[in-house]
């Protein structure tokens, strides 16, 4: 069932994004070579509870899974997609792409944002993944109005996706979200025009493309969270919250 927010559910959900991105945009910052992916979960989950707020995938159960997610920030570096588990064992290095993705609870409504950040100096085609998975998110979101599609956006992403011959991840989508972390419509990275859920005001939805150097296949890890290509090629992941409006889409995690 997709969930329309009311006027005061939004205005708490553009709270909850603003601090969301100050949360994620102060961990990107923190990405250095030598720096373990636990440092940067600890970071995020100590900023979250300063605002007074919740890590919204701390604990969180998916399907499925045999134990709760036990962290507050995904972190998944090079190969792997998303989902990642902080390891103060895993240190980054000069060259990694390391993908942050974070979840935040505030007066109990959910936002959601993800980025791949560069370690250091990394190759140039890694630079190029980075920035046309950023593209497609923007691709993405500019179909987020009133009356288009969620096959519209879909589309949208792949169309422009293709010419770059990178796989676009299609077993994980985005998803509406607010009152849980995930809720309906899922939104595929890839579809046809004027196909699935039609958009309303007042949806709020996470778009969130994960592109693969390689092929679009993936696997998951032993530990039932971690996806990774299934080629060993890299992967890149930007994500952010919006609310359809009647007019242009609102970025909630939005840095302000
Ligand atoms: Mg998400």
């Amino acid at each position: 069932m997709i969930i329309i927010k009311t006027p005061q559910e939004i205005e708490i959900l553009r709270e909850g994004g603003k601090r969301l991105a100050t949360v994620l945009h102060k961990v990107k910052d923190m990405v250095a070579p030598g720096i373990s992916t636990q440092d940067l979960d600890d970071y995020a989950f100590k900023l979250i509870k300063e605002f007074g707020d919740e890590p919204a995938f701390l604990n969180y159960s998916p399907e499925g899974a045999d134990f709760p997610f036990p962290a507050s920030l995904c972190v998944s570096v090079n190969d792997e997609v998303v989902h990642g588990i902080p390891n103060k064992n895993k240190i980054l290095k000069e060259g990694d792409i390391v993908s942050i993705d974070l979840g935040l609870k505030h007066k109990g409504l959910f936002t959601d944002m993800a980025m791949t950040v560069p370690v250091g100096i990394i190759s140039p085609s890694s630079q190029k993944l980075l920035e046309v998975t950023e593209k497609a998110l923007q691709i993405g979101i500019n179909e987020a109005i009133e009356g288009n599609r969620v096959g519209d956006i879909g589309y949208a992403i792949e169309s422009f996706v293709r010419p770059h011959k990178y796989g676009i991840v299609e077993v994980l989508s985005g998803h509406g979200v607010g009152k849980a972390i995930h809720e309906d419509p899922y939104i595929p990275n890839f579809g046809k025009k004027g196909t699935g859920a039609k958009l309303i005001k007042r949806m709020v939805v996470a778009i969130e493309p994960m592109l693969n150097n390689g092929t679009k296949n993936v696997t998951i890890g032993k530990d039932g969270y971690t996806f990774k290509t299934a080629d060993g090629k890299k992967s890149a992941h930007f994500e952010h919250t919006i609310l359809i409006t009647d007019d242009e889409p609102e970025i909630l995690t939005r840095l302000h």
